[in-house]
C-alpha cells in the first residue's frame, strides 16, 4: 500500500513518512458518561468502508499533527485539515 499524502505544512509526501492514528471519535458528553458509552469511546471503532475522518503525524518529516478525511477502499485523500485548538480547561 503506498499513496501520497498532503502534509499541511510540507505539502504531497509517501504515506511512509507517515503514523496514522486512527479514526476520529467523539467523546460521550456529560460529566459522567455511563460505563457502556466510556467502553464504546476507548475501545472500539466504526472501521468504515468509505471516508472516514482520521488522525495522522508527518512523523519522518516535520511532526505536525492534522486530520484527513480518506477513503478507505481507495485511499484517496478527500481534504486535511489542522485541528482546533483545545477549549480551556
Ligand atoms: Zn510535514
Amino acid at each position: 500500500m503506498s499513496f501520497l499524502l498532503p502534509c499541511p505544512h510540507c505539502g504531497p509526501r509517501p504515506v511512509d513518512e507517515y503514523a496514522c492514528f486512527g479514526e476520529v471519535t467523539t467523546r460521550p458528553a456529560g460529566e459522567s458518561p455511563s460505563l457502556r458509552d466510556l467502553t464504546e469511546y476507548v475501545y472500539f471503532r466504526d472501521n468504515v468502508a468509505g471516508v472516514q475522518r482520521e488522525w495522522w503525524q508527518h512523523r519522518d518529516g516535520c511532526g505536525e499533527w492534522f486530520l484527513a478525511e480518506r477513503d478507505t477502499r481507495t485511499n484517496e485523500v478527500l481534504s486535511i485539515s489542522e485541528p482546533e485548538p483545545a477549549p480551556p480547561v
